[in-house]
Order: C-alpha cells, then structure tokens, then sequence
C-alpha cells in the first residue's frame, strides 16, 4: 500500500465537500447497540463459564507475524491486508485475524509454563482490504475463542459446540459445517491426488484457478467460480488420504457433536482460507439464509492448528483449537432473522418535573435513583408534563414521579401509577425508597 500518494479514488466514497467514512468502513448507530451489546454480554458469559480469560491485542504487529503464519500464498496476505512502513522505517500491518496474534502473546508472554490448555478469548476490531459488500467490511468485529496446549478432540468439540450454542442463543438457526485437514504430511498425498485430477480438467479452470492449481491447491475447493460445483464434487476426498491418528481424532470430534446434539454436516471441501490449519475446521453458517444478502456468508469459523505455536518459534508439539465469530455478520443475521432485541432496557421508573425550581432539584432527584439502582427515564428537555408523561408510556414505565414548583417548596414529590393514573405525595427524601420496596414486591410476586 502506498503510504506518500493520496488514497485511490475506488478508496473514498464519493468526492464531497464533508469528509465522510472510507469505503469499507462503518459507524456502528444507535439501532444496532442492544444488539452489540448482547453479543458480548453473552460472549462475556459463555466464556466465563468455559474458563477463558480475556486478552486484548495491539491493532499493530509486525507484518512477518501474519505472513508466516497465515502463509504468503493465501487470500489475506496476498491481497488483504492493510501494510505500511511506519516513520521509523518499521514494516507493521493491521491485525487481519487474532490467531495468529494470540499464539505470538501465548508464546513472549510464557503462557507455556501455566496450566495447559490455556484459554483466551477477544472481541476486537480486525482490517483486510477485501471489496466491501454487505456483511463484508473493511474493518470489522470478531468475537475469538482459543484454546491453546492440548490435542484433545474434547477440545475441539468444545469450541465448536461454544460457537454453535452462541448463535443459537442468538436467536439464530446454524448449523455446522465440519471436515479434517489431516496432517501436513498425510495432506501431501491429497494434495498431491488433487492437482492430478485438476490437471486433467485445466481447461474447465478459470484463470483464478489456475492460479491456485500451481500455489495453493486446496483453495480449488473453495472456488465458487462458475461450473466448478461439479468438478468439485467429483474431486478426490481428504477423508480417504487422512492418517490413522487424523481419522481417529475427527471421529472422536464428531462423536461428542452427537452426544451434545451440535447439528452438522460433513463437508469435505472446507479448507478455509489459512495455512496454518491442521485437523478439524468448521464453519457456522446459517439454514436456510433469511435474506440474500446473507447467502453462502460464514457467521464463523475455526479450527485446530497444531503447527502454529512451533512455527512462531514455541514449543515444538503445542497443538491449539479455536474459533472466531463475526459480529457485523451475526447483527445482520439477527436482523434478517427478527431477532433483534427492544432498542432500550426495560425502566422502572420515569422522572417529569416542572418548571425551573424542579429541573434544578430533579437533576439531584434523579441522580439519587439512579446511585440506588434503579432504572429512570427522563426527559429533562421537554417542558409539558403532557409531553413528558407521552413519553413515560412509550417507554412502558409503570410508574412517573413528578416534581412541580409546589412540591419543591413543600419538600415532596408525586408518584403516579401509569396504568391506573391514580397519584400521591410522599417525601421527596423518602421516594427513592418506598420506589425499590415496590420493585422488590413486584419481583417476589413474579417469582
Ligand atoms: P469468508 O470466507 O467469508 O471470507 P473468512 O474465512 O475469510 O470468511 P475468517 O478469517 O475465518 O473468515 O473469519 C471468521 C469470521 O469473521 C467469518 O466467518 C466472518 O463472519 C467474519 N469476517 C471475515 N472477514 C470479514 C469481513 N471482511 N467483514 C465482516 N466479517 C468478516
Ligand atoms: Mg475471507
């Protein structure tokens, strides 16, 4: 990427008078916050209840941390990434995923001598320079679960039994899609096999893919280049060149997919876009997509990648598994699926007030609610108790209080049920209190 010359016009949206976002890159609004923060609020639970402990990354790292581990000849290093030499001369880029990025923090920080494996999950912004369209950014969000230090399939099955469960809670119907990579040795043969049988049908690949024939040929399968379904289909299948301890492993996975009834399905032409894959990967993809625009996109994927902790210079035989969820994507899942949830929590109580004596006071009122927990609407800017009360009921809040001239010079305020419009005066020293009784009473008779 050019650091000196301007931004290529394709880079900036329009030629405007007003500086607006770059292509690729969003401002995430009011109507999607609850929905954010769902997310991490359960990401924040699950993770806690599985024993992960949280990490958070620089945006910056050095550009050799991506291109050995992610590998040179794959999508994100060839053309993804956002790289610039900095001032001082250093060559840096902006983080395109968090593995590769945890498995450098588990190797300087010594992460090796703690009781494996060790856990960590991340909910960062990650870059890569792809064509914007919807549901694929230039900036965007990942929720990231890594498990680093053993090979057990249990581990695996975790993972991915973690990213399935969270979408479900979602309110999102997935499913996983699942295959095994074997290892580096017994993918050779395959590989091997595979350009054999591409060679045979050269003429039917398109100029991509020819491309991928020669440099990454595993990425054949994952080409959705016009009439390749079929050549796909009929190409040989990794399963039958996995190694004994490969195939053991993957039907161990599977096996404890069934036993916590995981939905998934085989398919043997996910190879994911990373070199640094070994065994399981996975991918969570919606059924039956509820609108286009989501067709055929991943929610999330993942998967064990034995040779990358020794490959960035640590432990030899530190095999790791691990998973990364989009989060615009899981927004816009939910959006298409009716699952978003009400824009605003719930109030227990709304403040009105009066008059300039009131706003005054009510400001010092109101901050005593919210010190004593309990949830206020407000609309300190409206005047009218008419407007203000308006409000009050669109926001369903079963009781008002209300501060006028009068009641700042008596020392009281009123309390009003919304429902029955039925009003009295307590003191004003008094109401936060006799409020959280009546909260507290409503809840034990719910319960
Ligand atoms: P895809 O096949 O859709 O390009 P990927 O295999 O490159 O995805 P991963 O590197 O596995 O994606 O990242 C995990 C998840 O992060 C994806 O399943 C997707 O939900 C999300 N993701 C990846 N790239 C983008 C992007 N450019 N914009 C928004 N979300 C993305
Ligand atoms: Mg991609």
């Amino acid at each position: 990427m050019p650091t000196e010359k301007a931004a290529p016009a394709a880079d900036v949206k329009k030629k405007s008078k007003t500086p607006e976002t770059l292509r690729g890159f969003r401002d995430v609004l009011a109507d999607e916050q609850a929905a954010w923060e769902k997310i991490e609020s359960l990401a924040r639970g699950m993770t806690q209840a599985y024993g992960f402990g949280r990490i958070r990354m620089p945006v910056l790292e050095q550009t050799a941390l991506f291109e050995r581990s992610v590998g040179k000849d794959t999508d994100i290093v060839e053309k993804e990434m956002f790289t610039f030499v900095d001032q001082g001369g250093v060559k840096m880029t902006l983080r395109p995923e968090g593995t590769a990025q945890v498995a450098r923090a588990y190797i300087e920080h010594g992460m090796v001598n703690q009781s494996q494996p060790v856990k960590l999950w991340y909910f960062e912004p990650f870059f890569r320079h792809e064509r914007p369209q919807a549901g694929r950014y230039r900036q965007f969000y990942q929720w990231g679960i890594e498990a680093i230090g053993s090979d057990d399939p249990v581990v695996d099955a975790q993972i991915i039994l973690m990213a399935q469960r969270f979408c479900r809670d979602l309110g999102l119907d997935v499913i996983v899609q699942i295959n095994s990579l074997g290892t580096p040795a017994s993918r050779k043969d395959y590989i091997a096999e595979l350009v054999k049988y591409f060679k045979q049908h050269k003429k039917a690949l398109s100029e991509t893919d020819l491309k991928r024939l020669t440099k990454n040929p595993l990425r054949l399968l994952d080409s959705k280049e016009p009439g390749m379904e079929e050549l796909k289909a009929n190409a040989p299948q990794i399963f039958d060149y996995l190694d004994e301890a490969s195939k053991q492993h993957f039907m161990k996975v599977l096996e404890y997919l069934d036993e916590t009834e995981v939905p998934y399905a085989l398919n043997p032409c996910l190879v994911r876009g990373l070199d640094y894959y070994t065994k399981t990967t996975f991918e969570i993809v919606l059924n039956n997509a509820p609108s286009p625009e989501l067709e055929g996109l991943a929610l999330g994927g993942g998967g064990r990648y034995d040779g990358l902790i020794p490959m960035l210079g640590g432990r030899e035989n530190t095999s790791a598994m691990g998973a990364a969820m989009g989060v615009e994507r899981m927004v816009l899942a939910m959006k298409a699926a009716n699952a978003m949830p009400p824009r605003r929590e719930k109030i227990d109580v709304f403040f009105c007030q009066l008059g300039e004596g009131a706003r005054r006071k009510g400001l010092a009122v109101y901050e005593k609610f919210r010190e004593g927990g309990i949830m206020v609407g407000e609309a300190f800017g409206k005047g009218t108790l008419k407007a203000q009360l308006e409000i009050a009921d669109k926001l369903k809040a079963p009781v008002a209080v209300i501060l006028g001239q009068k009641e700042v010079l008596d020392g009281t305020i009123i309390i009003r049920d919304m429902e029955s419009g039925a009003q009295e005066i307590v003191d004003v020293e008094k109401v936060v209190g006799i409020i959280a009784k009546r909260l507290k009473d409503v809840a034990e008779k719910q319960a």
